[in-house]
């Protein structure tokens, strides 16, 4: 008897598929205490915050809309709430934004580079296509020049 009350208390219900879920996989809300299953916590969108200079995953209880925050790098919470998956996928997406950051600042670097360019050699470029105009008039004036004459 004292063992089937054991399972009862043990045992809850997810919130959210309503799958029965055993205590160590459970995520709970500190305001409105529904319960929810570790799948379905690891579909729950989520952000990163930065409290206290701790890296925590930030998210509202589904039911209450409470924040809840976990701190990323604790040992215990990465085991508790499966966030390995999480911990990685955030890791590659920071390394890619990063990537990609350093690309587009090479990119616009270059374009200024070519901008700066341009604008230093602007008066070289307008003084040779003066010459070139004044060869130009200088020739066809020559040829006028020698024709009519
Ligand atoms: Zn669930
Ligand atoms: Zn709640």
């Amino acid at each position: 008897m004292a063992h089937i009350e054991l399972d009862i208390i043990e045992k809850w219900d997810c919130c959210i598929c309503l799958n029965k879920i055993e205590e160590e996989k459970i995520v709970n809300c500190l305001q409105c205490n529904s319960k929810i299953c570790i799948e379905c916590f690891e579909k729950i969108d989520k952000k990163i915050k930065i409290i206290n200079n701790e890296l925590n995953t930030s998210y509202n209880c589904p039911i209450c809309r409470f924040e809840m925050n976990i701190e990323l790098i604790d040992i215990n919470n990465i085991k508790k709430y499966n966030l390995i998956d999480y911990i990685k996928k955030y890791i590659i997406n920071l390394n890619n934004n990063l990537l990609q950051s350093e690309l587009n600042n090479t990119l616009l670097f270059n374009k200024n580079q070519y901008l700066l360019y341009y604008t230093q050699n602007f008066y070289n470029i307008i003084k040779l296509l003066y010459i070139i105009d004044k060869g130009l008039f200088f020739v066809i004036g020559m040829t006028i020049y020698f024709i009519t004459k």
